[in-house]
């Protein structure tokens, strides 16, 4: 497969300032885009990054078919561009793109169009460490017609952003007790636009309760852990990891599988189970909850330091964490070509075949 490219006039990239990265304002140079139509992919083309144009009818804008994906090209000491659980990507996008009646995009040119665009722009991979280059492939219905049904067309973009080290402030969680993020049988599992969307409202209203983010709850009883915000939740207790097993409502993060493994490989015990949150208070309350926090491709790890759960809050102490600042590192360095890539999870981009 070959990817026709059409360099930019001008690179942007001599007036960006890498010591000052607002997350996802920034956008390199190119862009890939390619158009489903005919029951086929057509010919894939990089681009310099430019707007579409798009007619009122869009069925996207009105009914929300449309999927994404996130994740991150770093760099190692020799500039040498490096991706992380690629293959990892390609299933999830095209997992969610079954669950909205899409297109699947075949693995290998999904793989050829960051192999080449991230190659490309690799002068976009800022230098620092914990920066990166944030890499956000997305698929979108372009049928021109109102009524609901599975488009007959679609675009499939390919854009990156440069993004510095993500020091997140530890967050506070505020347990939803009335909203829901996902239920059986809904979307949860898929990375599609709507589910975002949904979320807006209930974390405006734990925002105005002086909260950062929601802790979704299960759909029924509002009693068992799913998630946080757009990160999948690790507890530490009593020397153990317990997360929420996947059970189709929970979205299948790359980054938890990640820690997971590397939690396994360490020897601390990972338990994937319906998770209560009288199992958390317990634990809490017999001072055996050490460690809570988040994980996903955009900081990693991003430490709890308070849950509410109505009106019973646990206040935990990130500053006496372990295992999160020892993951978040460890996959940090992984990132850098730091750390033996014992998992064979880092594909670096020149070594890989550019299909031609
Ligand atoms: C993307 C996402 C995650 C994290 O997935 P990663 O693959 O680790 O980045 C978790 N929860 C939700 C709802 C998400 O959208």
């Amino acid at each position: 497969m070959s990817i026709s490219i059409k360099h930019i006039d001008q690179s942007r990239l001599a007036g960006v300032d890498f010591n000052n990265l607002p997350f996802g304002k920034i956008c390199s140079d190119h862009m890939f885009v390619m158009d489903y139509k005919d029951g086929a992919w057509q010919e894939g083309k990089i681009v310099p990054l430019s707007n579409f144009s798009i007619h009122p009818a869009n069925l996207t804008l009105h009914y929300g078919q449309s999927i994404f994906e996130g994740m991150k090209a770093s760099a190692d000491k020799g500039g040498t561009p490096l991706l992380f659980r690629l293959d990892q990507h390609v299933e999830r996008i095209n997992a969610s793109a079954d669950r909205m009646c899409m297109p699947n995009i075949p693995g290998d040119i999904f793989t050829s169009a960051i192999e080449t665009l991230v190659d490309l722009d690799k002068g976009w991979i800022p230098p620092t460490a914990g920066s990166a280059l944030y890499i956000r492939p997305y698929m979108f219905a372009t049928d021109e017609f109102i009524g609901v049904r599975p488009s007959e067309t679609y675009k499939f973009v390919i854009f990156t952003c440069p993004v510095g080290p993500y020091y997140a402030k530890p967050v506070s969680l505020l347990a939803a007790d009335e909203f829901v993020r996902a239920c059986d049988g809904g979307v949860g599992e898929a990375k599609t636009a709507g589910n975002y969307a949904a979320s807006l409202y209930p974390a405006r209203a734990a925002k105005e309760k002086g909260y950062d983010q929601v802790m979704w709850m299960d759909p029924v009883e509002f009693k068992y852990i799913q998630e946080v915000g757009t990160m999948n939740i690790f507890f530490i207790m009593d020397g153990k990891a317990y997360t929420p097993n996947l059970n189709g409502s929970i979205l299948k993060g790359i980054t938890r599988d990640s820690v997971i493994k590397i939690m396994q490989d360490r020897g601390i015990e990972v338990v994937e189970a319906p998770l209560s949150k009288d199992q958390v208070i317990e634990a809490y309350e017999a001072g055996m909850l050490q460690e809570v926090f988040g994980t996903g491709t955009a900081a990693v790890v991003s430490y709890v330091n308070k849950i509410a759960f109505g009106e019973k809050v646990l206040d935990i102490d990130p500053e006496a964490y372990e295992i999160g600042p020892y993951l978040k590192s460890y996959i940090e360095r992984l990132r850098s070509g730091d750390q033996e890539d014992k998992f064979g999870w880092i594909q670096k981009v020149n070594q890989l075949q550019l299909a031609g």
